[in-house]
């Protein structure tokens, strides 16, 4: 398989090639060449596979630069009742009739990123140690993705994790969930500011390119195809829960931020899997949603940007969208680079032509968003009518899904994280804690490794230097 760029670079490139990178040379996003099609023979075999068989279907064609029986190897390592709880690693539960939840917070984090982030920890080792190098990961968080990140890259050969967060400001699970981990390859750099500062930092150091080679650094953001590609498993794997044979329907409906999770069920879907609707949920900062009811993609500044009861989603752009808006366009990466590089840069806004706008349907997205509002009163709902907690931004999920539901086609609800991660909200809603995993009981009170720094360039540049591999 060859992967290009959403904007035209077509040097042909291999999956090994791509794994460790980040956005392709012209600013473009990498995508393979084409959607392999899963016809109904494969699709019958599939069926009856466990979940680390199934990975290992679904990343074979994609993956044609690592050998069978090492990729089996690093996807057994990843996808295991020991790391996820399960053997299903991604569980059904109903919720009464023609609506489930596919559970994909089980993973040590427990939200949905870790299953695309524990196979990228071994991906990355065993790619670092192929090719005899290191890797220095820099990142900022305000939670998920960044502890998502350090259980996946802990203890890991050739690889160190730098990780900035705001002081103070993650709730207090999340600092006890990063900072209790005492492993020597992980670094949390507590910051003494707020996100937006962390992530200029890091923008800094990268845009120094001279340090940014000599420190070897390099990132695991949201937009790296091997993460996407992980979350296209799931999508079959719900499928195969859901329904008793292949000549049957679904949809699914995701909660959405950047774009990453409902975009690998846009690769399933083009690969064939039988999804009806694709149902895209936002909450108050509805890009997404703005964009599937009008045909406008308008990103919205810093100050458009709320704070909400369901913080993974609070996106301002969303960085996978040029994946789905490059096929979207029949792959006219002209197109792409006209509206990614040119109209949104200069006027923080595109909308689609006539033509596009007719193409929309044909992909099988629909969208809704959520508010602060109909997530507590989603939550208390669901727990009063089937004793089931969910997290806000499953609620958010939930929420829309209950708009689009179609007679005999089950509605599959991505759940994206455990309630224990925002008990605030939980409380809000239910007037009670969260329920806790057992194994988390009192992780707040074990010992803490982490820096302190201002918000400075330069301070930072000096800690990663001096611990650095
Ligand atoms: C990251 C995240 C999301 C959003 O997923 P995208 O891939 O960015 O669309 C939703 N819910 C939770 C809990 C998350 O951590």
């Amino acid at each position: 398989m060859q992967y290009l760029s959403t904007r035209g670079d077509a040097t042909p490139r291999r999956f090994s090639e791509i794994l460790l990178e980040g956005l392709a040379p012209d600013g473009g996003l990498y995508l393979p060449a084409h959607y392999p099609r899963v016809g109904t023979a494969a699709l019958a075999r599939w069926r009856g596979l466990s979940y680390a068989e199934l990975a290992f279907e679904v990343l074979s064609l994609y993956i044609d630069d690592i050998a069978p029986a090492e990729l089996r190897a690093l996807v057994a390592k990843t996808y295991n009742a020991h790391i996820f709880g399960t053997l299903e690693i991604t569980p059904l539960k109903a919720l009464g009739t023609g609506l489930s939840l596919l559970g994909l917070s089980n993973g040590p984090t427990l939200a949905f990123k870790d299953v695309a982030m524990q196979l990228l920890g071994n991906l990355f080792e065993y790619e670092l140690k192929r090719r005899g190098e290191q890797m220095n990961i820099l990142g900022a968080t305000s939670g998920d993705t960044g502890s998502a990140a350090e259980y996946a890259m802990r203890g890991k050969q050739g690889v160190r994790v730098f990780m900035l967060s705001p002081k103070g400001r993650m709730s207090p699970f999340q600092q006890a969930q990063m900072f209790s981990l005492q492993d020597a390859n992980i670094h949390n750099i507590a910051v003494e500011g707020v996100f937006d500062d962390c992530q200029d930092i890091v923008k800094a150091v990268s845009n120094d390119l001279d340090f940014k080679r000599r420190h070897k650094i390099g990132t695991v953001n949201s937009i790296n195809w091997a993460r996407l590609l992980a979350q296209v498993v799931y999508y079959f794997s719900g499928y195969f829960q859901a329904t008793a044979s292949n000549d049957q329907w679904v949809s699914f409906a995701v909660p959405s931020g950047n774009f990453g999770n409902i975009c690998a069920g846009h690769v399933a879907r083009c690969m064939g899997l039988p999804i009806r609707q694709l149902v895209l949920a936002t909450n108050e900062n509805d890009v997404l949603d703005e964009f599937f009811r009008t045909g406008t993609y308008r990103v919205r500044k810093s100050a458009e940007t709320y704070e909400t009861s369901s913080p993974s989603m609070d996106i301002s752009k969303a960085s996978n969208f040029e994946r789905f808006v490059f096929d979207l366009l029949g792959r006219d990466s002209a197109r792409v680079r006209e509206l990614f590089a040119q109209s949104l840069e200069r006027e923080g806004t595109f909308t689609l032509d006539a033509t596009a706008r007719a193409q929309l349907p044909s992909f099988g997205f629909v969208s809704g968003s959520s508010t602060h509002a109909d997530r507590l009163a989603t939550i208390s709902d669901v727990y009063r009518q089937h004793g089931v907690m969910v997290d806000p931004h499953t609620a958010d999920g939930l929420k829309v899904a209950r708009e689009y539901l179609a007679p005999d086609v089950p509605m599959i609800v991505l759940e994206t994280a455990q309630p224990v991660k925002f008990a605030d909200t939980i409380h809000e809603a239910l007037g009670r804690a969260p329920t806790r995993p057992a194994a988390l009981e009192g992780i707040e009170r074990l010992p803490r490794r982490f820096a302190v720094m201002p918000a400075d360039v330069n301070s930072v540049k000096q800690y990663i230097a001096e611990h650095a591999l």
